[in-house]
């Protein structure tokens, strides 16, 4: 990712479509989409896809960190003390799921931070092998057998 690239620039009260992400972070839209791919949240049910500016602002800063610190599967990236840690109690809990991607959340077992980190399924599978994942109820409705159609041009 370029150095230029900054989760700054994003708006966090404003939408973006993937062109406009691409156009605002200098990046080309396939970026965006491979970002996509990898986790970052869009709207569900809407076309053109929307991107959350709150969820790629996040997206982006956890891109940093984990670009200069690899987590391990099990490990989330605690801000205060700026190192991957095994989430407390090894209990994460789903804060988010879309279509695409998973945020989950969990707490610091050395300062109580709460750490967040973005899972695609296949590594919310994995995950859950490692850490007991907490579904809140609000989440157990959504429907995943539906997916994301990322390479959208029309041809
Ligand atoms: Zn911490």
């Amino acid at each position: 990712m370029p150095k230029t690239l900054n989760p700054n620039r994003v708006k966090i009260h404003r939408n973006y479509t993937v062109e406009e992400a691409a156009s605002l972070l200098l990046v080309h839209k396939n970026t965006v989409r491979a970002w996509i791919k990898d986790g970052l949240p869009v709207c569900d049910e809407r076309r053109p896809t929307l991107i959350l500016g709150a969820q790629l602002r996040i997206y982006l800063q956890e891109k940093r960190q984990s670009r200069k610190c690899k987590c391990r599967i099990d490990e989330m990236y605690c801000m205060s003390c700026r190192s991957p840690k095994r989430p407390a109690g090894d209990i994460v809990e789903l804060a988010q799921a879309s279509v695409s991607a998973n945020r989950l959340s969990g707490l610091c077992p050395t300062c109580g931070s709460l750490m967040n980190r973005f899972a695609s399924d296949a590594n919310l599978k994995r995950i859950k092998e490692k850490l007991d994942v907490c579904i809140p109820k609000s989440l157990q409705h959504i429907n995943k057998s539906n997916p994301l159609v990322v390479n959208s041009d029309f041809s």
